[in-house]
């Protein structure tokens, strides 16, 4: 008991010895005691008489009224900060029901989706003002969050467009889906406005594609001469040797010692030049290649995420990646490089032919047999012609007007140098790509 309450105590306590009688927590008296560090408590207090062998026994319970005071508070204060939080970023909170299609937005979201405070959302007008590119990749993300096998994770980016103002802005979209009985109930989630720094990262990457762009060139520009250097010398050599040959087959004087030492000459030559291009190649890669274990689902989801980034996004390829896949060994900016050149590649050639993007899969898993991880790239574009089919590997072979030709070339030398494979699975509808790697010890 404080001390200013000790007195009275006193009185109420030999009053109720009086006169037993049971007092129930909840009758809202609110009794002050005092803690060992010297603060008051405020407590409620339940009384119980019972007479046991002839004794009195007072049971009693004290609940601590100040917790739930306190907690009270702590979540007003809570909700003040995330309410500030909210307004700093300039979040914008929803909740969804996807199975009735029932959508609650706050005042930040009508904000952006010009919408008026006084009249109901409808799922329609919610759908009606996103960009009609962008609602492909907006259901994968619902498809994917309400999928209960899955995390329940929706992240997405869109454009709207504000019916009142006429702006189009990008929205990120983050939330989490809820679930009961294995069945999506209710999605909460946030947005916000990034058209800023969208519109920031195309500046940038328009100009790092330019600069990529006069980089490539100036490298195979270089590398043309190089080896058009290294080749010029034993090829001029072959074309003399075989001309010696022709000569001495041509006139009846063939006298086949020189016959042979002309062949032999050209034997020679072309072994120097295959030696040249080697030692040519090794000096070009040159350093030593760091190799580490690699998740492929990972790097495959990377290289989606940097295919985006360096401007031919816009698709959606359908993964089919092999659970609790075992780790390869390789180098993983090389092997990143290798899968976004694929990537172009079906994607640059299924635009060309005016298909749809987003028939591209990209498949990982494990040939547990050869012990290697096994990854494919198919697309349902065009495909190759025969002709392609053999040449596609050559450097510098290319069918497009502003290409280079050196893509699969620099694929297939990155893949081998890993100690996998590359190569074009022949004769199927449209192209399919398969490369290997060893798997992590
Ligand atoms: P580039 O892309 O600069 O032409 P690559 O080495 O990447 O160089 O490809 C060489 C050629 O192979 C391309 O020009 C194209 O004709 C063909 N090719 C590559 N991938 C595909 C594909 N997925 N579908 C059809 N053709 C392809």
């Amino acid at each position: 008991m404080p001390p200013q309450y000790r007195d009275r105590h006193h009185h109420y306590r030999d009053t109720f010895y009086g006169k037993p009688e049971k007092r129930s927590i909840d009758d809202g008296r609110v009794l002050v005691a005092l803690r060992r560090d010297g603060k008051n408590l405020a407590v409620n207090i339940s009384l119980s008489p019972m007479k046991v062998l002839g004794k009195l026994y007072i049971l009693t319970t004290l609940y601590i009224a100040d917790r739930h005071h306190q907690a009270e508070e702590a979540l007003v204060i809570s909700e003040e900060r995330l309410r500030l939080a909210k307004q700093a970023a300039g979040l914008g909170v929803f909740e969804f029901d996807p199975k009735r299609k029932i959508i609650h937005w706050d005042e930040r979201m009508r904000e952006l989706w010009g919408a008026e405070s006084d009249k109901s959302v409808t799922y329609k007008k919610f759908m009606a003002v996103i960009h009609a590119d962008d609602l492909e990749s907006r259901q994968a993300a619902i498809d994917y969050a309400v999928d209960p096998a899955g995390s329940g994770e929706y992240i997405t980016e869109y454009r709207v467009t504000n019916p009142i103002d006429g702006v189009e802005r990008w929205i990120a979209t983050v939330g989490r889906m809820h679930f009961e009985d294995g069945h999506a109930t209710r999605l909460v989630g946030v947005v916000r406005d990034v058209t800023e720094q969208k519109t920031h990262e195309k500046k940038l990457q328009e100009q790092r594609t330019e600069s990529e762009t006069l980089f490539t060139q100036q490298v195979a520009a270089r590398t043309a001469s190089a080896i058009a250097h290294e080749l010029n010398q034993p090829l001029a050599a072959i074309s003399a040797y075989s001309e010696v040959a022709l000569h001495a087959l041509q006139t009846d004087t063939a006298d086949p010692v020189k016959l042979k030492r002309a062949l032999e000459g050209c034997v020679e030559q072309a072994q120097r030049a295959g030696r040249s291009l080697h030692e040519l190649l090794a000096f070009l890669q040159k350093g030593d290649l760091i190799t580490e274990s690699l998740d492929l689902n990972d790097i495959v989801k990377e290289a989606l995420a940097i295919a985006r980034s360096s401007g031919f996004g816009g698709f959606n390829p359908k993964l089919q990646l092999e659970q609790n896949m075992p780790a390869a060994l390789g180098n993983r900016i090389q092997v990143q490089k290798v899968l976004v050149n694929l990537l172009r590649n079906a994607v640059e050639a299924m635009r060309g032919a005016g298909t749809a993007a987003s028939a591209i899969t990209v498949t990982v898993q494990t040939n547990a047999g050869a012990k290697m991880a096994h990854v494919t790239v198919q697309d349902n574009g065009p495909g190759l012609d025969p002709e392609t089919t053999k040449r596609v590997f050559e450097p510098f072979f290319t069918t497009k007007t502003r290409g280079i030709g050196m893509g699969l070339a620099i694929s297939r030398a990155l893949i081998e140098a890993n100690g996998g494979l590359l190569w074009l699975e022949p004769n199927t509808m449209g192209a399919t790509f398969h490369f290997t790697l060893p798997l992590a010890p």
